[in-house]
């Protein structure tokens, strides 16, 4: 294994490395991505890891710090690069979705533009970086600061059945019970595991924790999904753990339930619930207390998140959920 570059930081056989790689220069300060460079020195995979493109999403920094600082050279085979914060600006505003300079969710705008706006520079780097130097990736996301979400995976389906399959060992792995698989007409575009899907290298997204919390139990459920995945790739010893009953269920469509009408919304189903169609998932109210709106789910399926706002508009995001 050679020397692994990531900008001015570098790790030669058996070291590691942390530090910053200059991005771009704002008016007074310049904007610095920190990453982690955990080089074994044997031959292995060459494993990325990102967290926090969306600067709220806690569990996952804090999973990817604590797997970076924790792992030494000798217990891994082959590399391990982490980016434990992608969206620094994001997070140093706890802004819930956008690079806050330009607006962006970077998670949208893959493979980026090295000439273009904040958002766009940033994810052309790691594109550029994770493409030429990874054979597989891990990111990591969850609810973000004003989203109740329950845990999920996903993987991107691009046509190749190679790639396609080991994306969705690795989205297995995370040992969630529910799985997102994308695809070139399904899911969201310009995320970066569906640029990098495309271009040969497997990934995988856990989603874990929400609200702005980092509770340990979330932490630890991307810590075992990370080791497993980890295990399964043959950078690490072991057998993956799997603790649940059943395998996770595959879903490869979404649906958003919005608020047609304004006012005091009351949500009354949990995260995680499943729902028929037209299954009654919450009210809203006037300020006099009258139902002004029964909301009903669109389709059968999963509901994995909520937007936790009390006070909605038409067109205010309430629920997302996964369909067959
Ligand atoms: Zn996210």
């Amino acid at each position: 294994m050679p020397t692994v570059r990531i900008g001015p930081v570098s790790a030669g056989p058996g070291e590691k490395a942390f530090g910053y790689v200059e991005m771009f220069e704002l008016p007074v300060s310049v904007m610095r991505l920190p990453v982690w460079i955990i080089n074994s020195g044997t031959p292995g995979p060459r494993v990325a890891m990102t967290a926090g493109m969306h600067g709220t999403e806690y569990v996952g920094i804090e999973a990817a710090t604590r797997i970076a600082r924790e792992t030494q050279p000798a217990d891994i085979r082959g590399t391990l690069v982490v980016f434990p914060v992608v969206n620094v600006l994001g997070f140093e505003a706890a802004d819930v979705l956008a690079v806050p300079i330009d607006g962006q969710n970077i998670n949208r705008v893959f493979p980026g533009d090295a000439h273009g706006s904040p958002s766009f520079v940033l994810a052309h780097f790691l594109f550029d970086s994770i493409r030429r130097g990874a054979d597989a990736v891990i990111d990591l996301h969850g609810g973000d600061a004003a989203q109740a979400l329950h845990p999920f995976s996903v993987c991107y389906e691009t046509g190749d059945a190679n790639v396609d399959r080991r994306s969705m060992d690795m989205a297995e792995l995370f040992d969630m019970p529910f799985i997102w698989a994308m695809g070139p007409q399904r899911g969201h575009s310009g995320m970066m595991i569906s640029e990098l899907s495309k271009c040969g290298i497997p990934a995988a997204i856990g989603e874990a924790g929400d609200l702005g919390t980092c509770r340990e139990e979330d932490v630890r459920l991307h810590l075992r999904g990370i080791t497993n995945i980890l295990r399964y790739l043959g950078a690490i010893e072991g057998v993956p753990e799997r603790t649940l009953p059943v395998a996770p269920e595959v879903f490869r469509s979404d649906f958003r339930v919005v608020a047609r009408r304004g006012g005091v919304f009351s949500a009354l189903v949990p995260i995680g619930t499943r729902v028929r169609a037209g299954d009654l998932l919450g009210v809203i109210k006037n300020i006099a207390g009258d139902t002004v709106e029964e909301v009903t789910s669109p389709h059968p399926g999963v509901i994995t998140s909520f937007q936790s706002a009390r006070v909605v508009h038409p067109g205010s995001r309430l629920y997302h959920g996964l369909m067959p």
